[in-house]
């Protein structure tokens, strides 16, 4: 089994990003961030708040809260700093959110989020299509977040990291090269990034090239910063793309709870992979995510109650835990 040693746990403050420290792997939930962002409806404030709360109560120890985009372009995150505020009185919370500009990481910052997150896109086509910038625009925007965080006294400064999203594939330029997210991981770490989220976007992996560039990136750069995977189920490969990572040497995984979401080129494909079997998939591999499934499952309701037209995936919600099943948190606490 692996160990978290590329993980630096000891964040900020002392603070770490995991409730539990007797866990393998960190299960980040980001359905708020990246499941919401393409829901029309908008999820009420409070009811993001009790979604957080409640999978906190569960084990989760990281959530990526909100994006700090302007309201016109994302009215689903016209409430982000409220949600942020409220995240980060959730005790033991490691709060995560996205900005698109040093604007939003000033905000984010006198909120005191934990965590920052920048992304940019491998595929230059996507970025043009998406933020309307050049990598090397997107790039000089990330070094002014990186200037500000610089110029913060040190128990102010949150972990910066950034997002390589459409790592394998993008809708507009098709499959992407393995040495462009080098070549880009590269900029980002070398102009002061403590992490890498890398993406698959839109469902483009599968489980060997997972395991070949995640394999590369970590020997790279793992040393320096942290590697976390984020892969969509858009194909069904999602979770075999998490495993293969995982088998890489990546330990931190992003997931959205009954996989909310979606893909904005394939409507009836699933978004995020699925919170509830990625912790079912590594619990019953032994592997410890800190997360209790019984009390996560509940959880979904918030989604269903709130979002009633979206489907809520997820097989592990739908089929129950095996007969004879004992969770490994489980086994853990009666050995103790
Ligand atoms: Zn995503």
């Amino acid at each position: 089994m692996l160990s978290t040693k590329n993980v630096k746990l000891n964040l900020r403050d002392g603070k770490v990003m995991t409730m539990n420290p007797h866990t393998d792997v960190i299960c980040r939930e980001v359905g708020l961030r990246d499941g919401l962002q393409i829901v029309d409806i908008f999820f009420p404030t409070d009811e993001k708040i009790r979604w957080m709360r409640e999978e906190v109560a569960a084990g989760v120890g990281s959530i990526q809260a909100c994006s700090f985009v302007p309201p016109n372009r994302l009215p689903q995150f016209k409430d982000a700093e409220q949600v942020a505020r409220a995240a980060g009185e959730i005790e033991g919370l490691w709060v995560s959110v996205l900005v698109p500009n040093l604007m939003g990481a000033e905000i984010a910052a006198s909120i005191g989020a934990d965590e920052i997150g920048f992304i940019t896109s491998v595929s230059e086509s996507h970025n043009a299509a998406n933020v309307r910038r050049t990598s090397d625009e997107l790039l000089n925007e990330f070094r002014k977040i990186v200037e500000f965080r610089n110029s913060l006294p040190t128990e102010k400064r949150f972990k910066l990291t950034s997002g390589l999203s459409t790592a394998f594939g993008c809708s507009i330029e098709g499959a992407i090269d393995p040495a462009s997210v080098m070549r880009l991981a590269e900029k980002y770490v070398s102009a002061g990034s403590e992490m890498l989220t890398v993406g698959d976007t839109v469902g483009y992996a599968n489980p060997v090239q997972v395991k070949k560039l995640f394999g590369e990136l970590i020997a790279e750069f793992g040393s320096d910063v942290d590697v976390l995977g984020h892969f969509h189920d858009t194909r069904g490969l999602g979770i075999a793309n998490a495993f293969a990572a995982y088998e890489a040497g990546c330990v931190m995984f992003d997931a959205s709870l009954a996989g909310l979401g979606g893909c904005p080129y394939a409507p009836t494909a699933t978004g995020n992979i699925v919170m509830e079997d990625l912790v079912f998939m590594f619990e019953s591999a032994g592997i410890r995510t800190g997360i209790d499934l019984e009390k996560l499952i509940p959880v979904r309701k918030i989604i269903e109650k709130n979002l009633p037209e979206e489907p809520l995936h997820g097989a592990f919600a739908e089929a129950g835990a095996p007969k004879g099943f004992v969770f490994v948190a489980n086994k853990t606490e009666a050995a103790e």
